[in-house]
């Protein structure tokens, strides 16, 4: 016994560190183990000497990959129709990381004037104090960023569509105009989840280099688990991805790549789903008098109705509606405050719905063009449909 009245024999202590556990290889489940590393050992100094953290052959540390985060990142590669996946812990953790990869001190990036909000502040601040210059281009209008590319232009991002104002862009003349110039592209793929349309393979050869995702969204699907990917077709820019990956010294824990694993499965059915119950409560909406437009790409007159036509069948369970511009803030918030079963807050993809309201002059450069008013997005969740309808139409009434 120790002084603690602990029995501390060596054999004791030891066997359980040392202990004999192996994961089992013949056991037949249908969901993949969870498996945990800081340390992960290696059979001998050659082993250790020879294998590279750059490899999905082998296994060097827990921050580099284990068969939990190795699994995913193959699975959401498959998602998208790409070959390689590096995860990263938030979608916004993904746009960093291709955005440290990719472009240094001198470099410009273009942005579609709609961007992801904290993508644009990422340009605005850290990018902008590191000598990395940023353009905006009318993600409607190709021409637009053909005119924006320059010499200095090392990277484009695209966004189909913008995730609150909701246009869809011009995708195959986009590429096309980076592409003639030799620019990488990088897709915020969130809406479409790798469901709504071929990123790599738009049309005859045309796809963008890069795919990233929030898998924050669709793919976790809970509304409980922070995410992010990247995926590419070409090996060296794999490489340049992990670099930074590396570098930044950021990994995701294996229990959360666990629940995105279990939700995966039912991801085309959820997307599904939440696509059909958005598109009965827009065209409800877009009934109402308060309502002066409906911003959803699947439906004739939103913005880039035509090009989501070219690419898509599909729609993520988003939209945004205009109000009055005459309409007085607290009337908006009445409206918003008065909904029971779609929520507060931020993110989409999850099983509740979820409203947002925002202010246009603060989201856009350019006051959003020829978008007017408050906006309310609105993300819609797997209550039932008509609950949901309900719900508006009794909200509605702050609005008469
Ligand atoms: C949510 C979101 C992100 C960021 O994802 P987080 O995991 O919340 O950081 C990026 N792009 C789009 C379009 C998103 O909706």
């Amino acid at each position: 016994m120790g002084a603690n009245g602990l029995k501390t024999t060596q054999d004791l202590i030891t066997g359980l560190v040392h202990h004999p556990y192996e994961p089992p290889a013949g056991f037949g489940a249908v969901m993949p183990g969870v498996h945990k590393a800081s340390t992960v050992t290696f059979p001998n100094t050659a082993a250790m000497r020879s294998r590279s953290w750059k490899s999905k052959q082998g296994y060097t540390y827990g921050l580099h990959g284990t068969p939990t985060t190795f699994t995913l990142e193959e699975r959401i590669a498959a998602l998208e129709g790409g070959r390689f996946c590096a995860l990263a812990p938030s979608g916004l953790g993904a746009i960093v990381m291709t955005n440290i990869a990719l472009l240094k001190q001198g470099d410009e990036l273009l942005l579609p004037s709609n961007v992801y909000g904290p993508s644009r502040e990422m340009a605005r601040t850290l990018l902008t104090d590191w000598g990395i210059t940023h353009r905006f281009y009318d993600p409607l209008a190709a021409a637009s960023l053909a005119a924006a590319i320059g010499e200095r232009t090392k990277l484009v991002w695209l966004e189909a569509p913008g995730s609150v104002t909701m246009e869809f862009p011009d995708l195959r003349g986009l590429i096309a105009a980076a592409r003639a110039r030799g620019v990488l592209t990088a897709l915020d793929n969130t809406w479409g989840a790798g469901l709504a349309f071929r990123a790599f393979e738009l049309a005859d050869g045309l796809g963008v280099d890069l795919v990233m995702q929030a898998l924050t969204k669709y793919p976790s699907g809970g509304a409980d688990v922070l995410m992010g990917s990247v995926v590419c077709n070409d090996e060296a820019l794999h490489h340049r991805i992990l670099q930074a990956h590396m570098r930044l010294g950021i990994g995701v824990a294996a229990n959360d790549a666990e629940l995105v694993l279990r939700s995966l499965p039912t991801i085309a059915l959820r997307y599904r789903a939440q696509d059909a119950a958005a598109r009965t409560l827009a065209a409800f909406l877009a009934q109402q008098p308060a309502i002066k437009r409906l911003l959803h790409p699947a439906f004739d007159g939103s913005p880039g109705h035509a090009f989501w036509r070219e690419s898509c069948g599909a729609a993520a369970g988003l939209f945004s509606v205009l109000l009055d511009p005459g309409l007085p803030i607290e009337r908006v918030d009445a409206f918003i405050d008065a909904l029971r079963l779609f929520r507060i807050g931020y993110s989409w993809g999850g099983p509740v719905s979820l409203a947002v309201p925002y202010d246009l002059r603060l989201i856009r450069d350019d006051a959003a063009g020829a978008l007017q008013g408050p906006l309310v997005r609105f993300s819609v969740g797997l209550e039932a449909v008509g609950d949901l309808q309900a719900d508006l139409a009794q909200a509605l009434r702050q609005l008469d």
